[in-house]
């Protein structure tokens, strides 16, 4: 059975005890909220969560969307959650209050998109749109453009879409064909078929606004010649409210592996309607912000996944019973063990455990940047934060979804056949969660990112915000008795990451394609770089703890076992990843185009 719990607790610990959630609540964007007011709204995102979404996750899959006439239905219940989410306040929860919003910090809306992937992820995608287009909007679009949309954005009565892909361009957007005509009235006609556009066109929300790529007539070839325009489903009359439909038809909805509760849909764009975001040829740079808020909502996909397939292997390894303990029958009254005792099972759990831990300790870290980068005190503080979040961004959308997926694979083992069949819905994770590594720019892509743009950026200082801290923690904890081996450990996979960032910037100098063949594992190494610092940092914190008897000392414990499981089982992979990074391209590239 797909089984949730919101992981309140494990929140808790992330936001104010590995990270200083303090130090957000002195920043005066952020006066009004406190530790308290955070773990009360998490907990009615859980009750939201667990009790309107997770009963829809497998009746949707099962129901999926429906397109008739160029009307996309949403699967029964949609619609109703949908209201209730507005109703809720959830759609508003950390946008900006002077167009409505709660003006809570991206963390906690970060903690909430995670259970709202956890327990529906095709729903999640719904208002996930919404929120990477009133980024970009905010970001760029005219003062006018913002008072008349971003208020019903935030309200979730009306939501976004993202615009890029077509047929013949997916991942080389300067290939892009639609175009954008200017209007003596200052906006832009704009004719030119998109495809697979999540939430392109359903009937949850009053309006959709789509944020469309299209190229300007006198604009350069390539990546440098393409504008982003707003481009709404119902024009607006004079009194802001929706009026006349646009020249924009969904054409058709794709049948796909998962989330098929969320409309995919293909888009005609006939003369539409549009108004420019940003400047003319610069659409990139706007989309971009777009695209970054959307990647690490895409991380938090894996992320959710992970926990909830997670929580849904325990479950069963609970109760299903088959064969005996290694070690002699631990339930003899039983006719059979259940198969949590399994020492296969344990390292299926295990792993599950801490890739959904890891990635949560590790996406608080970035998401508290994120709300730095944005509301800081001082210009400083901000560049900091901001280099932090470019460099962490490819990672968590690679890092995460890559785990959650294997999250989502191993649950599936756990159940056994059970789990290969419909009936339990684990299949389900397996299906939903593979596009998250596919979109959002797939992980390759991610990991080209990191390598050819994010390490070479500042003459390589967002790497600061990451190796200073591991290299004080490793400095100051040498000796510390409650880390033990954990800090030779962790020292000797940040040498590895050092030793390849220094070959990734001296051979990729030279030969492009080395950087190129290094880039997925390189993504990799630093992930787990950085889930091993934190790991180290939690064992730090949770030892001490771990002796006072008390409700928590269990969840300490587990804790510390669980750190154990990262540093012996997890970590060693790093020590394989340096030598492939090492290896570099020869063997990779030795075939010849025609060879294969
Ligand atoms: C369910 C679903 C929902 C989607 N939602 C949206 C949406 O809302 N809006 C939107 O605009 N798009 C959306 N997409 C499109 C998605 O973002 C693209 O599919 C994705 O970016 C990859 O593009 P592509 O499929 O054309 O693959 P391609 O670009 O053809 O890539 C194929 C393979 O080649 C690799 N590759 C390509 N170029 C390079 C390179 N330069 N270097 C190294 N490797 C390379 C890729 O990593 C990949 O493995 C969605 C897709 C799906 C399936």
């Amino acid at each position: 059975m797909q089984t949730y719990t919101p992981p309140l607790r494990d929140m808790k610990f992330v936001l104010t005890e590995l990270h200083d959630f303090s130090r957000l609540t002195a920043l005066e964007a952020f006066s009004e909220v406190d530790a308290d007011l955070a773990e009360t709204v998490l907990e009615e995102g859980g009750k939201f969560t667990s009790e309107v979404l997770l009963p829809l996750n497998m009746s949707g899959d099962r129901e999926g969307c429906r397109l008739e006439n160029g009307v996309v239905t949403t699967p029964h219940g949609f619609r109703d959650a949908y209201r209730q989410f507005c109703e809720g306040g959830w759609s508003a929860l950390s946008a900006p209050p002077e167009y409505g919003g709660q003006g809570l910090p991206e963390t906690i809306g970060m903690m909430l998109s995670e259970m709202i992937c956890a327990t529906n992820l095709s729903f999640g995608l719904y208002p996930g749109l919404t929120g990477g287009a009133m980024v970009a909007l905010r970001k760029y679009g005219s003062e006018e453009l913002k008072a008349q949309y971003l208020p019903k954005m935030i309200s979730g009565e009306w939501s976004g879409s993202m615009c890029l892909t077509e047929a013949h361009c997916g991942t080389d957007l300067g290939l892009l064909r639609t175009k954008a005509v200017p209007q003596e009235d200052g906006t832009y006609r704009l004719s030119g078929s998109k495809i697979f556009i999540s939430a392109g066109e359903h009937d949850l929300s009053e309006n959709i606004i789509h944020l469309v790529l299209a190229r300007l007539a006198d604009a350069p070839a390539g990546i440098k010649g393409i504008s982003l325009f707003l481009v709404p489903k119902f024009l607006l009359r004079d009194d802001g409210t929706p009026g006349e439909r646009n020249g924009v038809l969904c054409t058709g909805i794709e049948h796909k592996m998962g989330i098929k509760a969320s409309a995919t849909c293909q888009l005609a764009f006939d003369d539409a309607k549009g108004w420019l975001v940003g400047a003319p040829h610069k659409g990139m740079q706007a989309m971009f912000a777009m695209m970054n808020a959307e990647r690490l909502g895409v991380g938090i996909q894996g992320l959710g996944i992970a926990e909830v397939a997670y929580q849904s292997a325990v479950a069963y390894a609970k109760e299903r019973l088959q064969g005996r303990s290694l070690a002699g029958a631990k339930y003899p009254a039983l006719p059979a063990d259940p198969i949590v005792v399994h020492p296969d099972v344990r390292r299926m759990l295990m792993t599950m455990r801490v890739n959904a831990e890891g990635c949560r300790a590790l996406g608080a870290w970035v998401a508290m940047a994120l709300d730095v980068a944005e509301h800081g005190g001082d210009e400083r503080e901000r560049r900091d934060a901001e280099d932090f979040v470019a460099l962490m961004t490819p990672v968590v959308k690679a890092m995460f979804t890559d785990l959650g997926f294997e999250s989502a694979n191993l649950a599936m083992q756990t159940y056994g056949g059970h789990g290969y069949i419909a009936d339990h819905g684990v299949e389900q994770f397996v299906r939903d969660s593979r596009i998250a590594m596919i979109y959002e720019g797939t992980n390759g892509i991610q990991a080209l990112d990191l390598v050819g743009r994010k390490l070479p950026a500042h003459m390589g200082r967002n790497l600061r915000g990451l190796f200073h801290p591991i290299a004080a923690f490793i400095a100051e904890n040498k000796e510390n008795p409650l880390l033990g081996e954990m800090v030779t450990g962790l020292e000797r996979a940040f040498g590895a990451l050092q030793l390849a960032t220094g070959q990734i910037a001296e051979r990729g100098m030279k030969d492009p394609e080395e950087a190129g063949a290094a880039a997925t594992d390189y993504l990799r190494l630093i992930g787990l770089v950085s889930l091993a610092y934190l790991w180290a940092r939690t064992v730090a914190i949770a030892v001490p703890k771990s002796f006072a008897a008390g409700p928590d000392q269990a969840f300490y414990s587990a804790k510390i076992a669980s750190a154990r499981f990262f540093y012996d089982r997890v970590l060693p992979e790093s020590a394989s990843l340096y030598l492939k990074i090492k290896a570099g391209k020869a063997s990779m590239m030795a075939l010849a185009d025609d060879a294969f």
